[in-house]
């Protein structure tokens, strides 16, 4: 938790540097992969701060420090998964402890909320946290968590981070921003007044698809030891190579994330002039109910957009069915463009919970390809889907 020496330069450069300095013993100018499992010790309880890898990794040291870098906290915890670091957070809670989630959070944190801690006495609300006067009226005098995701999935909604802040004031209930969409380049929450920030770093800090990994970062020093005793004692913590990769996506976040950020400006423009797609979420639109509360927190809007066919069920499954460049897959952040159906695919578990999705819906994570090639695929796909549409004499 000693403050790094990088904490004065600027992001850029910290992605790259922070918790990342050459190797003490060798000199590597890459952090190595630290594949053990245990440290040898010099005598009983003397040893170079490791003992046993569960604990403490070297390699997982260095990703912490980079990530409680960029996203302005004192301290990060990595995990084994997003949801990994989901379930530490949870672990601050006990039984009567009520949580309130956003309405749309993902599918995966209702799911671990409703159907695994619910069984341990813990109580959950959901709510549309773009809406400060229903959060509001949710909180409970029992709330000791407020769950906000910024911008949501899949329709891309803005809370204001601030605004919930100024609503807990007064109320002890700590509030976690899930930062994964936007990611540390375009987003602090902690600057915000946030106690949390989760990351799944499988989507824009690991960048590539290939890696699944979670992240804590806060400033609270005891907090930092209840959750560090849980990272121990519950062990969900990731290896020394996902470690490694995680860092070396992140030094490329800042130029990954402009790029993502154009693309899916120039792909939200396109959708909307398009005569088979109804509605586009995209909060870098002007006329997104978001817009401005997003142009205040964030830095850019991030590579995801979401919209809606004209024509029902089977244009959006043609749609995501046609294209080439945008695969058909679940997942988001990587470089790789994706495309999905989330009322059949990532949010198919929230069916019958009140918080299902038009089966018009399609999501896109835009990679950074070239913009033109990706409005060309899109293009065709829309234009099979427009013929669909119309009846044969
Ligand atoms: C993917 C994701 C998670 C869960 O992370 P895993 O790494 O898949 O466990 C949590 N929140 C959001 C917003 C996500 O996209």
């Amino acid at each position: 938790m000693t403050r790094d020496k990088w904490h004065d330069a600027c992001f850029e450069t910290r992605a790259i540097h922070a918790g990342q300095d050459p190797d003490p013993t060798t000199g590597a100018v890459i952090t190595p992969i630290y594949q053990t499992s245990t440290f040898v010790q010099e005598a009983v309880g003397v040893h170079k701060g490791y003992e046993y890898a569960r604990t403490d990794n070297p390699t997982r040291t260095a990703l912490q420090m980079a990530l409680a870098s960029l996203e302005g906290g004192a301290w990060s915890l990595a995990y084994a998964s997003g949801l990994a670091a989901t379930q530490n957070l949870f672990y601050l809670l006990a039984p009567g402890d009520h949580v309130l989630l956003s309405d749309d959070a993902y599918g995966g944190t209702y799911r671990l909320v409703a159907r695994v801690i619910g069984r341990y006495g813990i109580d959950f609300g959901l709510v549309d946290m773009s809406d400060l006067d229903a959060v509001r009226a949710a909180i409970r005098p029992t709330t000791k968590l407020v769950w906000v995701e910024t911008p949501t999935n899949p329709y891309l909604k803005v809370v204001d981070i601030r605004g919930v802040v100024d609503l807990l004031a007064d109320h002890p209930a700590r509030l976690v921003v899930d930062n994964t969409f936007a990611s540390p380049y375009l987003q602090q929450p902690l600057a915000h007044g946030a106690d949390f920030v989760l990351h799944s770093t499988t989507k824009y800090l690991g960048g590539h698809s290939d890696v699944v990994g979670g992240a804590v970062i806060g400033n609270n020093p005891e907090v930092f030891e209840t959750l560090k005793f849980h990272q121990n004692a519950a062990g969900a913590v990731p290896s020394p190579f996902d470690c490694w990769l995680t860092l070396r996506g992140i030094k490329t976040l800042a130029v990954r994330m402009d790029r993502h950020s154009a693309n899916a400006r120039a792909v939200a423009g396109f959708l909307q002039q398009h005569e088979a797609v109804e509605r586009v979420f995209y909060p870098g639109l002007p006329d997104h109910p978001g817009y401005e509360v997003a142009a205040r927190q964030m830095r850019d809007f991030s590579g995801m957009v979401s919209f809606t066919t004209r024509s029902g069920y089977e244009a959006a499954a043609e749609v995501v069915g046609r294209t080439k460049v945008f695969q058909l897959a679940e997942s988001l952040g990587g470089v790789e463009s994706l495309i999905e159906h989330p009322g059949r695919m990532t949010h198919a578990s929230v069916a019958g919970t009140g918080a299902e999705v038009e089966e018009t819906l399609v999501r896109l994570s835009v990679g950074i390809e070239h913009e033109a090639d990706l409005i060309a695929d899109l293009r065709q796909a829309l234009n099979a889907a427009v013929a669909l549409a119309v009846p044969a004499d």
